[in-house]
């Protein structure tokens, strides 16, 4: 029965000029996303307002779904659409809806109504009253209560009227696009993709690389992380994904740097070389899917050493985080599956059996020293393996 959908959007923080920049990205993320489903759609702005038209035959289910995970919709209101917006077929019209939405459930209400059409010869609030009454004279099974009402049905007078009561919720956020661009280091476990989808959620867009170790890590692994970019991608819009070579420096830590360093020493460079590979890309920052404590290498010791090599600003929206609740999010956008998929990736292969978990930043820095004559020609090596994959959903 529904031709026509209302989107809102919260407002905080698009008051003003860039208002436009907020509505314009969220209706081209949103024509995006419904792209692929079956029907012909036209997604329009009009007065603070967007809408989806349908024009065809369509799945109701397959488009609330594409539209529950567009960032920046705070929720989907199926609307039914009045051309004739006289009082009389107003009312009728509501009846029908009534009918057709609740049958002869028994259930509170209260009607409330709008007008952005100031001509229209009646006020809001007599609007409310007055259709409140009609429909209490036609259905026993509805009872008025304004102040806790389980259905609240919205009548909108526009160019045309609008009637709806049902509110889906969206995911909230703000559109792709909207907030630059970040490097998401994206490895093959639970964390990272959740780190990549929370940061897409701000409007964030996202390019992603990730670090193999070949004949180490395997095809496989690769696939896992490409698999894991797919999922995030299907919120955050396409991902262009780096992947690099790291093998060569891998070793060479490995062979000349305390093995218990080895994890701290390794993620410094793959910080390195996100940065270097970020800048190029126009990014504003880093991401990745460290938490506080959760592993040796993410102790706060561990982190201030990690974090000191780069200058871009290095985001962790999971730094607090417990694991479950990652769990829980990496679960709800269909990436946990793939995550705990057992292939190897290059830190587990090369991890020391007692890594240092309160490293000291000049210690670490000491022994770097010993890769002083080789790391810049096996940076321009790992650079010059930048393999680009383009992800998209
Ligand atoms: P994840 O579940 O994201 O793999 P983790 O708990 O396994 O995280 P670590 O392996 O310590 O944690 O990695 C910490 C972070 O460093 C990751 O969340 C990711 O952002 C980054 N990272 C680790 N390994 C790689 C890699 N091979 N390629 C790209 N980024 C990586
Ligand atoms: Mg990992």
């Amino acid at each position: 029965m529904y031709k026509a959908f209302l989107i809102k959007y919260s407002e905080i923080g698009i008051k003003g000029k860039n208002r436009y920049v907020f509505e314009d990205a969220l209706v081209r993320n949103i024509r995006e996303a419904i792209a692929d489903c079956d029907g012909v759609f036209e997604v329009t702005k009009e007065r603070g307002r967007i809408y989806i038209e349908v024009q065809s035959e369509y799945d109701y289910d397959e488009l609330i779904d594409a539209l529950t995970k567009v960032f920046g919709i705070a929720a989907i209101c199926p609307v039914v659409l009045v051309e004739d917006k006289s009082w009389d077929n107003l009312c009728k019209e509501a009846c029908d809806f009534v009918k057709a939405q609740y049958g002869d459930k028994s259930f509170t209400f209260k009607v409330e109504a709008r007008r952005s059409d100031k001509n229209y010869p009646m006020t809001s609030p007599e609007m409310g009253i007055e259709l409140g009454a009609y429909l209490l004279d036609r259905f026993p099974n509805m009872q008025v209560d304004v102040h806790n009402p389980e259905v609240r049905i919205t009548i909108e007078i526009r160019d045309r009227a609008y009637i709806y009561s049902k509110s889906i919720p969206g995911l909230q956020g703000m559109p792709v696009g909207t907030s630059g661009k970040a490097m998401l280091l994206l490895s093959g476990g639970i964390d990272s993709p959740v780190a990549g989808y929370m940061i897409a959620k701000r409007g964030v867009k996202l390019e992603a690389v990730y670090f193999h170790a070949p004949p180490y890590t395997s095809d496989r692994a690769k696939k896992k992380v490409v698999d894991l970019a797919k999922k995030v991608a299907v919120y955050s819009g396409t991902i262009r994904l780096h992947v690099i070579n790291f093998t060569e420096i891998q070793m060479a830590i490995y062979e000349k740097c305390p093995h218990d360093e080895l994890t701290i020493i390794m993620r410094r460079y793959m910080m390195r070389i996100a940065e270097k590979i970020a800048l190029e890309n126009d990014c504003l920052g880093l991401v990745t899917g460290e938490s506080i404590g959760q592993v040796a290498s993410q102790t706060m010791h561990s982190l201030r050493s990690t974090n000191e090599v780069c200058e871009l600003p290095v985001y962790r929206p999971l730094i607090a985080f417990d694991k479950q609740d990652i769990i829980e999010i990496s679960q709800r956008i269909d990436a946990f599956e793939t995550s705990i998929q057992p292939y190897e990736d290059c830190c587990t292969i090369f991890v020391a059996k007692h890594p240092v978990t309160k490293p000291n930043v000049n210690v670490i820095r000491k022994s770097e020293t010993k890769l002083e004559d080789i790391i810049d020609d096996m940076l321009e090596t790992a650079y010059a393996t930048d393999e680009i994959i383009e992800i998209t959903k």
